[in-house]
């Protein structure tokens, strides 16, 4: 490549420091490094979260040898995080899965493509045959493309009829999505990237920007430089690198944040910030109950939430909590943006609204530089999963299995008799776990995730893995899953392979094939499609020869719904640097703003309906959106005397997930090599717990022996785990305890104790 050691070494630091502040990442070029004639340059998307950003991938001699940021990219403008930047190191990583195994004898054998796929589809036809549809099983990802999950949603709820279809969004997004289809009517964020810079006020919740999300982070900090005014409120239990551009952190204890937002959204109504014009015309007011409300009653159910009352909830000084008020009522225009922090809890739906409330009270909402805007964690989380259909009780184009007209729409066009799909939900993910624990599941096909590691309470949920017939199609071996795989089928990775990824933004973006698969391995969609021959589906699945016939099957499922892509053709995504949805034919520009003028929906109804709206929340009936009185309600699992410290998980800026990939660059792995266990000074003082100590963090679930980093990131009261590391699985402590509504895990917060080892 044309560099030094010395330079290498430079530009790595360079970055690392640059990430980890957050402030001037890594620039679309840096010519010493890149500087190398015979290189060919490919547009592309990162493989890691949901901010999308674009990368470039520079192939030489058949591989990929360097990425830097797509400066021509809106979302990143040629900036990456550190992980972007090393992602090419991921492909040629020593653990790549380079040919299909078959367990014998409790040891992986080496077989071919055919023996594999003829073995799965036998076990799951016999399975099919002896226990009926529901006793198979689908567990996929975020992570795969919208082509991948399109077909494996074709074989398992259109072919084989079973709806237990899931994937690992439900783990992070599903509370998000709870939200926004109750507060708003419709799954997504109303607006996009191009509010960052026009926002006054951002209030993080839940979110530790800085490491979770750095591109979008970066951005906020620039447009913060660019305009002091530019206030920035935190909610979060812990302090983060995201703290250093915050004017104003609440530490809430864990889990006990919904008090602080009833008690924000009284201050703004008492004060006289609330839009009350906004509301008469553009909202309902409803109680937990789904009962209409008055605003005077809705007032009436705030009066409990005085500042004092959250602040002994919460335990955020009462004056804390009137500032964010403020600043937030007294801002032109707000963006609020939240992670799994808000997500991942067992009232993350009631989360949601309770944010997105203070947009509606105020009217912070459809105009430029306001939005209630939702972070995804993973690359396609939101179009192959949330758009596409990917979770046990929905079908392709933000469809349901339970509506009879979208159950039609789907069969006519998968070519499958319409009595194949079933009307009612399949297994969530946690419920699918249980049902292999108990056998009801006897075969499972996991694509892409790694949830013998990712699930919550994860030690109770490896005796289904362990006992029933298991298949996992993987990129890298061994993962904490493979172990239990009775097969491994080898999986293209990123650049190996063509697709689609949609973004947090509503963008699709089209990534190209630039190299071959390492060793035998093949793209996920075709494995699928094989296995559905095999599994004798000759009709409807011999007719995908590219990825663009699947696409292009997708973009008629997708017309005339919310979120239209029928006008993101392949000719078109591979010009341009993704497209917005609603983007409704081929001459559509694609959406800045839903649910307002510029939106094609809101542009063609009927102007009866718009007469006297700028915004009209067509999702929902009469097009207003919800203002919800929920309870506040603490964690599943509050501390006691027995476990009195809160536990709380979460990332940090070089690893993403598991860690199946980051862990394989050792440029990343080398930055933070192994988990520890965050406590406050002062509880380490009481416990006689020394920084590097090894200590036994134990809850009801489990234990772990890790190291103590002492450190005044979590508040007293408080520990805090990474959880990327199969040595040292934070999930072997986190509570299952999940959301009734979006039925996602509670992860971010349960009961522990902590003692020297
Ligand atoms: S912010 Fe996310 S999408 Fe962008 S380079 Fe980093 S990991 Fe990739």
């Amino acid at each position: 490549m044309g560099v030094t050691r010395r330079e290498f070494i430079k530009t790595s630091a360079a970055a690392a420091a640059a990430a980890s502040i957050g402030t001037a990442l890594l620039p679309g070029g840096i010519k010493p490094l890149f500087a190398d004639s015979g290189m060919q340059w490919h547009k592309s998307v990162c493989r890691f979260c949901g901010v999308g950003c674009g990368v470039m991938v520079g192939v030489k001699n058949g591989k990929v040898v360097a990425v830097r940021g797509d400066k021509f990219n809106t979302i990143n403008k040629g900036h990456l995080c550190i992980k972007g930047f090393y992602l090419h190191k991921v492909i040629y990583s020593k653990t790549r899965l380079t040919h299909p195994m078959i367990k014998k004898n409790g040891k992986f054998e080496k077989v071919s493509w055919d023996e594999a796929l003829d073995y799965v589809a036998k076990k799951f036809n016999e399975i099919r045959k002896q226990h009926g549809p529901d006793a198979l099983a689908f567990y996929g990802s975020g992570q795969a493309e919208t082509e991948e999950t399109y077909m494996a949603n074709k074989l398992f709820k259109g072919c084989i009829g079973t709806n237990n279809m899931e994937g690992n969004p439900r783990l992070c997004m599903a509370s998000a999505v709870g939200g926004y289809l109750t507060s708003l009517g419709l799954d997504e964020p109303s607006g996009t990237y191009d509010d960052i810079e026009k926002a006054e006020l951002f209030l993080l919740i839940g979110s530790n920007t800085a490491e979770a999300h750095p591109i979008l982070f970066e951005r906020i900090v620039r447009h913060k430089a660019k305009n002091p005014n530019v206030k920035i409120v935190i909610i979060d239990p812990r302090t983060t690198p995201t703290d250093q551009v915050a004017d104003l952190h609440l530490f809430p204890k864990p889990g006990w944040d919904l008090a602080i937002l009833h008690a924000m959204a009284r201050i703004i109504i008492k004060e006289g910030y609330a839009d009350e014009q906004f509301i008469k015309d553009n909202v309902v007011i409803k109680g937990n109950d789904k009962k209409n409300m008055t605003f005077e009653q809705y007032k009436q159910f705030l009066e409990k939430y005085t500042p004092e009352y959250a602040s002994k909830i919460s335990g955020v000084p009462a004056e804390d909590i009137v500032k964010a008020a403020r600043l937030f009522g007294q801002a032109k225009t707000a963006m609020s943006m939240w992670t799994m922090g808000i997500n991942q809890r067992t009232r993350g739906v009631w989360a949601n609204n309770l944010i997105t409330n203070l947009h509606l009270l105020t009217g912070k909402i459809g105009k430029p530089g306001s939005d209630t805007f939702s972070l995804t964690g993973q690359p396609n989380a939101c179009g192959g999963v949330r758009e596409g259909g990917g979770l046990c009780h929905l079908l392709p184009g933000h469809r349901k299995v339970a509506n009879a007209k979208h159950r039609e729409e789907v069969a006519k066009v998968w070519g499958v008799p319409v009595k194949n799909i079933q009307p009612k939900p399949g297994k969530h993910t946690i419920a699918m776990f249980t049902a292999l624990n108990e056998g009801k599941i006897k075969g499972i096909y996991i694509m892409c995730t790694n949830p013998a590691q990712s699930l919550p309470n994860a030690s109770k949920y490896w005796k289904g893995l362990k006992e029933q017939f298991v298949v996992v199609a993987e990129s890298f071996f061994p993962t904490a899953t493979t172990q239990y795989a009775d097969v491994v089928l080898p999986a293209a990775f990123w650049a190996e392979k063509e697709g689609v990824y949609g973004c947090t933004e509503r963008r699709s973006q089209y990534m190209p094939k630039v190299i071959e698969p390492m060793g035998e391995a093949r793209w996920d969609a075709f494995i699928l499609r094989d296995l559905g021959i095999r599994m004798g589906f000759k009709k409807e699945f011999e007719k995908y020869q590219t990825a663009e016939d699947i696409w292009n099957e997708y973009l008629t499922l997708t017309k005339g719904r919310d979120m239209d892509l029928s006008g993101a053709t392949y000719r078109r995504l591979k010009e341009v640097r993704g497209l917005r949805w609603p983007v409704p034919s081929e001459d559509h520009p694609g959406t800045y703003k839903r649910y307002v003028k510029g939106d094609p929906i809101f542009d063609e109804l009927p102007a009866e309906k718009k007469k006297g709206r700028w915004i009209y929340f067509y999702g929902k009936p009469e097009g207003k959106a919800v203002i919800w009185a929920r309870p506040d309600k603490g964690p599943e699992e509050p501390t006691d005397d027995q476990y009195p410290f809160a536990l709380t998980t979460g990332r940090v800026l070089e690893h993403w997930h598991t860690n199946t990939m980051t862990g394989t660059v050792p440029e990343l792995n080398r930055a933070v090599p192994k988990a520890y266990v965050e406590i406050n000074p002062e509880d380490a003082k009481a416990l006689g717990i020394a920084n590097k100590d090894q200590v036994i963090v134990e809850t009801r679930r489990g234990k772990l022996k890790i190291e103590a980093r002492v450190i005044n990131r979590p508040e007293k009261g408080t520990l805090f785990i990474p959880w990327h590391w199969e040595e040292w699985m934070a999930n072997v402590l986190t509570i299952d305890a999940f959301d009734p509504g979006s039925k996602e895990p509670e992860y971010k917060v349960c009961a522990a104790r902590i003692k020297k080892a």
